[in-house]
């Protein structure tokens, strides 16, 4: 059984006015699901969460902070920073869009689900200990980690990030740890927000080891992700033996999107899916959880939905076809830098 976790409020959470963040976001992807059929087979469950417990988020983020939040919200609304706002649903939303996460996890260690998609909003990835950031609020992917650490008592969870911003509030939560491996592809820093998530960063601490950054250069496509997933994502998973894969899951690495500068196509994102799920296979019995994070083209979105929850239910993955042919030059760059990563890690895991 697949779990496809999602919720109203998850629409009524709203920015300013023409913000690429919005709610046409999650309501065209389920619009898109259902006129597909993809909800109608028996295999996906569409589930509604419930808002996390204030002990799980409390684990990833400071009180006064999430007080913040919720005060702000019930105030109405407001700025977090220039390009992230909330209004009076903000808090419901990002709670819930948590919750979802903890519920699915605690779905699929019971036995009730396999896996699971969360289709929530707002994102995650970019929410600090005391800050909303980059469109996001709660944590929601560390929020659930912490969840499987603390209360179900797991030793290694595997957090994969392949939006293509740098997931600097998931590095950020588990920067000490080796109980949880964060492994971000992103485009490079230098030329994205958030402007981190450089091949250096590795941990601190006990934590040395189990951070690992792939920045790649504007262009880098579906070859290069090919390469990186062979060569990175796959190899610190066997050195890992994670018991739980979690996935930070933006659409925004796609070539169409309008905030980023990468060339994946559909095939690229279906590549990485299948890959992920053989991994889950292979090392944890198949439990994964993906959590919608970016992505704003909002016909990309609902394809890439789409094709991954057809990859996690085990339906044909029906990919629409584009023409993106990277040049060997940006294929070389990857190589390089996979060389680098392998370098700074290699008494760890290459
Ligand atoms: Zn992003």
């Amino acid at each position: 059984m697949t779990d496809l976790v999602y919720h109203d409020v998850f629409t009524k959470h709203e920015m300013s006015l023409g913000h690429l963040e919005s709610p046409l976001r999650v309501l065209h992807t389920m619009s898109y699901l259902k006129e597909t059929g993809l909800l109608d087979i028996e295999k996906i469950r569409l589930v509604t969460p419930k808002a996390a417990s204030f002990e799980d988020v409390l684990a990833v983020h400071d009180r006064a902070y999430l007080e913040r939040v919720k005060e702000v919200s019930a105030n109405g609304g407001g700025y977090f920073t220039l390009d992230t706002q909330a209004n009076r649903h903000t808090y419901d939303a990002a709670i819930i869009a948590a919750g979802g996460g903890v519920m699915a996890v605690d779905n699929i260690l019971d036995g009730v689900t396999d896996n699971a998609l969360i289709l929530c909003r707002p994102p995650g990835h970019h929410a600090e200990p005391s800050r909303a950031f980059g469109f996001c609020f709660i944590n929601n992917i560390a929020v659930a980690a912490n969840h499987l650490i603390e209360h179900r008592k797991l030793e290694r969870v595997m957090i994969v990030d392949y939006d293509a911003h740098h997931g600097n509030g998931t590095q950020h939560a588990f920067f000490s740890t080796d109980r949880v491996m964060y492994v971000g592809i992103h485009q490079d820093g230098r030329t994205l927000f958030p402007g981190t998530g450089f091949i250096d960063e590795i941990g601190v601490g006990r934590g040395i080891g189990y951070n690992i950054n792939v920045p790649l250069y504007p262009r880098a496509g579906d070859k290069s992700y090919g390469i990186v997933f062979n060569d990175v994502v796959k190899q610190a998973a066997s050195s890992f033996k994670p018991e739980f894969i979690l996935v930070s899951a933006g659409f925004d690495a796609h070539l169409r999107d309008p905030l980023t500068s990468l060339g994946l196509t559909f095939n690229g994102f279906a590549m990485m899916n299948r890959m992920l799920v053989e991994m889950a296979e292979k090392h944890c019995n198949g439990r994964l959880v993906f959590f919608l994070e970016g992505g704003y083209d909002l016909d990309v979105l609902s394809k890439c939905t789409k094709n991954l929850l057809e990859e996690i239910a085990g339906e044909e993955v029906k990919v629409s076809e584009e023409l993106n042919v990277e040049s060997d030059h940006s294929i070389n760059r990857t190589r390089e830098i996979i060389k680098a990563v392998h370098s700074e890690l290699a008494e760890y895991h290459f």
